[in-house]
């Protein structure tokens, strides 16, 4: 009897079955590009031979205009069709099953010849793009009926057609992007002409044993977005027009309320397809935040949807359904949405990786092969570099002790794991917890181990992470001065006015821990909407809140520094960095740069401006907490090699600046598949 009895159901399309009801969703790799099919097709094999029941790619692109970038992929000839067809031989090979993404990204593509219904720039696009008139529309619906045939012939299960996120499709539903009076616009009728007719083209084009999916933006979360109405409507329309299954889309690309990032409650969407649930009798996906099969099989079972999409947990693991199969849940390598490798990537032009799995797309290229000679393997440190080396290295087959002094694993994640909004680390500790013990690794807690104890063994990794930096403030070493070690660790007394000096990655967790008292938005799904504005779609167009955000009242007023003279925050996340600062900025965080730190008294924080030292200014504050970054912790990498200890040096320990868990997972696992 399995856990996820409605997870692992198979869904009985007509023509074909699912084997479960799990989708892995769409996500730009960037794979494609590298046009590589031989490391595309090992991706998508490795997933379909995890059991997932069926896949999309990442968007292809009907046409040149409508590509996301200049070059995006699509299937454009023969030789694209050939290219493709070695990823659908493989994934059958595997027994899976797999659909391709058609993405018409209209004036979201990022280029001069971006075409939309009307002349409206994107605010998230340097590129206004060009009306259409009838013969353009025509060659759009044709094109995306044409990509539709040759993914056909190219061996795929099906096709996704994208007609939410705010892409080309989903401009023609709404009079903010759709301002046309001819047949295409105007009434609700016309608006939605132009997805139902794509549909039924496809449709026709490609016969009836071929899955069609609909991606439809069930709330757009901007203003004029499509009522409840609309939807349901063009639901109805879409089913009439040949779609076999009907995918949830959350939110516009430039909507200002984040749907994926970590902050987001767990699930935070599935009440919005359940609003769909019996106005439509094609089977309905759900989406967004869903990470873990406990999550996906509650979905499920309150009947919000049919299937369950997740994508980025097909990322961090690649055997998600299998293990959930073999009731080993606890093992999946949990998605903690953080974006750092995957969408960050994407958006930075590099491929898509994951911070939790770095062999995501690097299937061919960074392999964990069984060890010729299992050694004796000794690692210092249990935070991200050295959990993972040991991880992988005991995996490999080698017999590996994991020391740490501290009396748990985790190391910086456990103070990540304290602040409202990245409550995953938990589920990442726990994860490294039971793969640690299910590889058989000896951890040793509370365990300081030296030069002595390091002998004997055939290799020695230093793991031991990184100490604050001291910024040298005058007056630093008063009773009002605490690092943000001390806060998040140590539950140092803050008072109700701080200062924070440094504003990287951790000053910005450190604000969001002290204007936050009582339960987590995070935690909280009707706290979460009320913060962010997410209103009811039946309620308001596009289910923005009419009251806009309420956040509750901040339990401190906070004022976040640094040197540098550029925005604070420029370095965060480049897909999250904005939530960051917006959550910050409702919680009426004050954000300085360009200053120098004078002195530190009971008063509080004396700054100045420049190199001139201008402007001194006072910030009253009744607790200074430092947050100016870290150096590496080399003592026991000193001490080593002063014995003649040859020892690998890794994570913080090795180079600390710009240190995140994405480096030093990335470096231990690297490690670790050549010892
Ligand atoms: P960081 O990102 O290097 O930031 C250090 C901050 O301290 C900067 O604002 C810097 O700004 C300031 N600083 C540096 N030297 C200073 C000095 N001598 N005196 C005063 N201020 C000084 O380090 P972090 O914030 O400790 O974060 C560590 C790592 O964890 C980073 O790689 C970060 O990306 C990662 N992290 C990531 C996240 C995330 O959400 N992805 C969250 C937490 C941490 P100025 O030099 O301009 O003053
Ligand atoms: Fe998930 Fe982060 Fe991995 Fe992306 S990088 S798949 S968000 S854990």
């Amino acid at each position: 009897m399995t856990e996820f009895p409605h997870l692992l159901a198979p869904l009985d399309l007509g023509f074909t079955t699912l084997k479960n009801r799990v989708l892995m969703g769409s996500m730009h790799t960037g794979l494609e590009e590298t046009k590589d099919w031989d490391r595309v097709a090992t991706f998508y094999a490795e997933r379909a031979a995890g059991g997932v029941g069926l896949m999309v790619t990442g968007g292809m692109a009907p046409n040149r205009e409508g590509g996301v970038f200049p070059g995006a992929a699509g299937l454009f000839s023969n030789e694209d069709i050939a290219n493709h067809r070695v990823v659908t031989d493989r994934v059958h090979g595997e027994g899976g099953k797999i659909a391709m993404q058609i993405l018409h990204a209209g004036r979201y593509a990022y280029s001069p010849d971006c075409v939309a219904p009307s002349p409206v720039k994107s605010p998230i696009s340097p590129f206004p793009p060009k009306e259409l008139d009838e013969d353009g529309i025509e060659k759009q619906i044709a094109d995306i009926a044409t990509a539709a045939v040759r993914a056909h012939e190219a061996g795929y299960d099906g096709v996704e057609v994208m007609g939410s996120e705010g892409y080309f499709l989903n401009q023609f539903l709404v009079t903010h992007t759709n301002k046309r009076t001819d047949r295409w616009g105007g009434a609700y009728e016309n608006r939605m002409r132009l997805p139902v007719e794509v549909v039924k083209r496809v449709r026709g084009a490609v016969g009836d044993d071929f899955i069609v999916i609909y991606r439809l933006s069930m709330i757009d979360l901007v203003p004029e977005g499509s009522t409840w109405d609309e939807v349901v409507t063009l639901a109805k329309a879409i089913e009439a027009a040949g779609a076999t299954i009907l995918n949830t889309g959350i939110g516009w690309h430039e909507a200002r309320i984040p749907t994926i990032a970590t902050s987001v409650p767990r699930r935070a969407f599935s009440w919005v397809t359940q609003k769909l649930m019996g106005e439509v009798s094609v089977p309905l996906i759900t989406s967004n935040r869903i990470n873990t099969p406990e999550v996906a099989e509650a979905v499920l079972a309150e009947g919000c949807a049919d299937m369950v999409s997740m994508a980025r947990p097909f990322l961090a693991d690649s055997q998600f359904v299998a293990k959930a199969e073999r009731g080993e849940a606890a093992l999946i390598a949990p998605c903690i949405a953080c974006n750092q490798a995957c969408l960050d990537h994407t958006f930075s032009g590099k491929i898509s990786s994951c911070l939790v799995n770095p062999r995501a797309c690097y299937e061919t290229e960074l392999r964990y092969a069984p060890a010729a000679k299992p050694k004796d393997i000794a690692i210092v440190g249990a935070g991200p570099a050295g959990m993972s080396t040991a991880l992988v290295a005991a995996e490999r087959g080698h017999r590996v002790t994991l020391f740490d002094k501290d009396d748990r694993i985790g190391g910086q994640l456990n103070m990540a794991r304290v602040i409202p909004g990245k409550e995953e680390f938990h589920g990442l500790v726990d994860w490294y917890a039971a793969s640690l013990s299910a590889a058989g690794v000896e951890v040793r807690l509370g365990a300081v181990a030296d030069v002595e104890a390091l002998r004997g063994f055939d290799e020695v990794v230093v793991a031991t992470g990184v100490l604050p930096r001291d910024p040298g403030v005058p007056g630093q070493n008063g009773p009002n001065v605490v690092s943000y070690v001390d806060v998040l660790r140590g539950g140092a007394e803050v008072g109700t006015r701080v200062a924070i000096v440094g504003a990287g990655g951790i000053g910005f967790d450190v604000a969001e821990f002290l204007v936050h008292a009582g339960e987590s938005p995070t935690e909280d799904l009707s706290l979460w909407k009320a913060e962010w504005g997410v209103g009811d779609p039946s309620e308001t167009p596009g289910g923005l809140a009419p009251s806009g955000p309420q956040p509750e009242t901040p339990a401190r007023a906070v004022t976040l520094l640094q040197r540098k003279a550029e925005k604070l925050g420029k370095r965060l996340g480049k897909t999250t960095g904005w939530i960051h600062r917006s959550a910050l900025k409702m919680k009426g965080v004050k954000m300085i740069g360009g200053v120098n730190y004078e002195r530190i008294d009971a008063a509080g924080l004396h700054i100045s401006f420049g190199e001139a030292r201008d402007n001194p200014t006072l910030i009253e504050a009744d607790t200074v907490v430092l947050c100016a970054g870290q150096e590496p912790e080399r003592s026991l990498a000193d001490r080593l090699s002063a014995a003649g200890i040859v020892a690998h040096v890794i994570g913080g320990a090795d180079v600390a600046a710009e240190l995140d868990a994405k480096r030093a997972i990335d470096q231990g696992s690297r490690l670790a598949a050549t010892l």
